[in-house]
């Protein structure tokens, strides 16, 4: 029997994956005002995730006999100075993204919830690999800084972004 801590938990977890994709679509919408409709497709595909994720707590939720309650969020970030600020900020949130896994994991350990320990454990085998992408993008335009041609060729890479749920 889950408490309704970790019910909470969950719930707000789910919204929180929502607001996610809410921020990387002021990201995509920011490339795409920029004239880089690559990075915009990254951001786009990066929004699908998120949304997926989101599922991914709803339908947990529902599989306990629990009810998933959506609530709002407030305004994601629209401000953004470059490419590489979007992804410097898209790395910091999902430092925050990963904090707030853990914290859940440490609450279900507590209470010896070993199925959601286990649905968790997903969502800390895909956070490693969400910061270690945004880490290895923001390493390429460090490096690219200033060479527009490379930044083309990197836009161009990242239109080819396709959404691919893991299950
Ligand atoms: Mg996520």
């Amino acid at each position: 029997m889950l408490s309704e801590k970790l019910l909470n938990g969950l719930n707000e977890q789910m919204n929180f994956e929502f607001y996610s994709a809410h921020a990387y679509m002021a990201m995509a919408a920011y490339c795409s005002a920029e004239g880089l409709d690559g990075f915009a497709n990254f951001f786009l595909v990066q929004a699908e995730e998120e949304r997926f994720h989101a599922m991914k707590f709803y339908n947990f939720i529902n599989a306990l006999g629990e009810r998933a309650v959506m609530t709002g969020f407030p305004s994601p970030n629209n401000e953004f100075t470059s490419v590489r600020d979007c992804f410097e900020k898209a790395l910091a949130h999902e430092k925050e993204v990963t904090r707030r896994i853990y914290k859940l994991s440490d609450l279900a350990l507590d209470e010896r919830e070993h199925a959601t320990m286990n649905f968790l454990k997903w969502f800390i085998d895909e956070q490693v690999e969400e910061e270690s992408m945004f880490d290895t993008l923001i390493q390429k335009l460090k490096r690219i800084e200033g060479d527009s041609n490379s930044l083309f060729m990197l836009d161009n890479e990242l239109a080819q972004r396709t959404f691919t749920p893991e299950p």
